[in-house]
């Protein structure tokens, strides 16, 4: 591990180019970076139990064991018969019931028969459509079809193999895993999913005026919330958090916690990158060799967010690989939203993830507001939809620091950059959380 020890006193006062993007750009950068990453680095893979895969990503295909469905399957509940047969409207003769779970063990059906049959009953041998219960008429053992109703040949009926052929692939590798492909995997009988490895993501919460949950703060201190929002989005976004401790704005303190967070894939700061006399996390990263992709972001909250690369280290014939990092701005609400934004893609184009940029929908403006030229604005914002509309509306907050107003919102409103008046009924889009 590199000590404090190891590192040149010279200390440059910032990175030397100042690189500050527009939103699209600095989220390219990172997805660039993010797949480069990938490519070049070999997925571990753990087997975990079904029901632990949800949320993790799948690392090997589940393929068919069988046809979906195993055999010509009735949709309905009804009358398997011949389509000509039924919808020339004669009565058919009723022979028998088949049942979900059970198969017809009689004669194949002829143009005069039909088979009582449920939704989910293999179709009988010699029948090729089924007549829903609604559509007919009943007399004694006989059925036919209720005036003016027509049957076509395959109609309620899916056929043995046209979802999948057994051996087929259902779930590709790279897929999030939810409760639609756990169907699936349960369907081919798998108890057991191959998902790809959590990396594991070091959270340095940094600043003089932290504490820890355990202390009591005295007035001018606040509690460590973002050492805690970040673990949490970390895991939500399918990776491993560790929380290293609260890191004083002093570049020595900052030197070794730098040293421990190598050890993980991936390395958060927060705080310390804004302006400030004492923001020291850029100067002390740019001291190592950092590479720096952006050092800010043409956005509000989050604009001194930064996004570089720590180089590969020797010492001692020991290698400490290059390490990606990201150094968010200490308000909170900043905090997670910079996270949504770029870290949260970033972690699950690392884990192969193929839809892995930040999600956005549209919805209508429920009120006038005014954006700020030049500036992606992402306001704590409610959305409420019903199943023809949804709308967006601002919560009331006091800035960036507000994290009971975060709170109550439920998404961020988005305000592009090249327009200050948005007015109620416009629609705009949202990041979803
Ligand atoms: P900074 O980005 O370091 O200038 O921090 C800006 C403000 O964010 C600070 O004044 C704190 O109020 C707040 N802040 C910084 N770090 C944290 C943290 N870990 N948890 C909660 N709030 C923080
Ligand atoms: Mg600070």
């Amino acid at each position: 591990m590199a000590t404090c020890s190891d590192i040149p006193n010279n200390s440059l006062p910032r990175p030397a180019i100042l690189r500050v993007l527009d939103f699209e750009s600095a989220l390219g950068e990172v997805l660039h970076h993010a797949a480069g990453l990938r490519a070049s680095s070999a997925d571990t893979i753990e087997e975990v139990p079904l029901l632990e895969s949800a949320g993790r990503v799948l690392a090997r295909a589940i393929a068919a064991d069988r046809d979906h469905p195993p055999f010509d399957r009735s949709t309905r509940d009804g009358y398997a018969v011949r389509g000509m047969a039924f919808s020339a409207g004669g009565w058919l003769r009723i022979a028998g019931q088949v049942r979900a779970g059970d198969v017809w063990s009689g004669p194949p059906l002829s143009n005069d028969g039909a088979i009582e049959i449920m939704t989910g009953a293999p179709l009988p041998a010699g029948a090729d459509a089924v007549a829903m219960v609604e559509h007919i008429e009943l007399d004694g053992g006989n059925v036919r079809a209720q005036q003016g109703r027509h049957l076509m040949s395959g109609e309620n009926v899916v056929a043995q193999g046209s979802e999948a052929r057994a051996g087929e692939i259902v779930v590709a590798a790279g897929s999030a895993i939810g409760a639609a492909e756990i169907a699936l995997a349960a369907t081919a009988g798998q108890a057991m999913l191959k998902v790809v490895t959590r990396p594991t993501v070091a959270i340095v919460a940094t600043g003089d005026e932290l504490v820890e949950l355990h202390e009591i703060p005295d007035p001018r201190q606040i509690r460590n919330s973002n050492g805690y929002a970040l673990a949490t989005l970390v895991k939500l976004a399918g990776a491993l958090p560790h929380r290293l401790a609260i890191a004083r704005d002093v570049r020595e303190e900052l030197l070794q916690r730098i040293a421990e967070a190598r050890q993980h894939d991936l390395i958060l700061f927060s705080g310390g990158v804004s302006m400030g006399k004492y923001d020291l996390v850029e100067e002390v990263l740019a001291e190592l060799g950092a590479e720096f992709f952006f050092t800010g972001v043409k956005m509000q909250p989050g604009k001194p967010v930064v996004f570089g690369r720590l180089p590969e280290r020797r010492k001692n014939g020991l290698i400490f690989p290059a390490r990606y990092f990201f150094g968010l701005p200490g308000n909170p609400v900043s905090t997670q939203v910079t996270f949504h934004c770029f870290v949260e893609p970033f972690v699950r184009t690392l884990l192969g993830e193929d839809a892995s940029g930040p999600r956005f929908a549209q919805a209508t403006l429920a009120h006038d507001v005014d954006g700020k030229l030049g500036l992606t604005r992402m306001l704590p914002a409610r959305l409420d939809s019903d199943v023809r509309h949804a709308s967006v509306k601002l919560v009331g907050w006091q800035g960036s620091g507000d994290l009971a107003a975060n709170a109550r919102a439920n998404c961020y409103a988005v305000l592009p950059p090249d327009r200050t008046d948005f007015r109620e009924g416009d629609v705009i889009s949202v990041l979803l959380r």
